[in-house]
């Protein structure tokens, strides 16, 4: 399996070539052809297996499809437990996303200061990539609007339940539309992951790497 048969566009196949891949991994190679279909996937997978480029490439690939005059909010929510992972998605879309004209990404996290998050909020931002807390700070604030979200990943999601957000998260998710595409990232998909799938998304396909 190589990179060229997933279906991406060839603004994101040549930023992955310069990132230095040459194939696929497995949930790479299983995750970006259903999720450019369209569907809601629940994929278990850990920490190394390539997971941010299984999201964030079909997630940039929708971006890079937008006329011009659709792309004007947020497109893109990624949801993370830690500042550090969030730092780290993000550093994945500047890599990824490096051939896509003019993309903003912002992060919002907790255990930062305020400024340069509401600086970033201030413009326009095609990928957001938050921690739930502060999101939900924002939210109320009413500094960022998540009406025009098209993708919603939720990654880790079993450490975001172990850390006490599931209100949080479904507060969010509350505020995107129901036509969103959603993937969820989780080292186990049963128990309270299965539960909150249940609730959030359609028809999701599971992959078990
Ligand atoms: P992740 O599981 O998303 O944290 O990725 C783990 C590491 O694997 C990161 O350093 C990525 O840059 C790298 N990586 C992701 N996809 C590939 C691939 N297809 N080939 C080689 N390295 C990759």
């Amino acid at each position: 399996m190589s990179f060229d048969s997933l279906g991406l566009v060839p603004t994101l196949l040549s930023a992955v070539q310069k990132a230095g891949f040459t194939d696929p991994t497995s949930v790479q190679a299983a995750a970006i052809p259903k999720a450019l279909a369209g569907h809601d996937l629940m994929v278990s997978s850990q920490t190394g297996s390539g997971k941010t480029a299984a999201f964030m490439l079909p997630a940039l690939n929708r971006i890079s499809q937008m006329p011009p005059n659709k792309g004007s909010g947020v497109q893109v929510l990624v949801l993370t437990p830690t500042r550090e992972l969030a730092m780290q998605v993000a550093d994945a879309t500047k890599l990824y996303g490096a051939h896509i004209k003019d993309l903003r990404i912002a992060t919002v996290v907790g255990g930062m200061p305020y400024g340069a998050q509401l600086k970033a909020l201030s413009r326009r931002v095609d990928v957001l990539v938050a921690t739930p807390g502060r999101l939900i700070d924002h939210l109320q604030a009413k500094r960022v609007n998540l009406s025009t979200v098209h993708t919603l990943v939720l990654d880790e999601a079993d450490r975001m339940l172990d850390m006490g957000f599931i209100e949080d998260i479904e507060h969010i998710v509350s505020r995107t539309p129901e036509s969103r595409q959603t993937l969820l990232f989780s080292a186990t998909l049963d128990g309270s992951i299965a539960r909150l799938a249940a609730k959030m998304m359609r028809d999701p396909q599971q992959i078990e790497i």
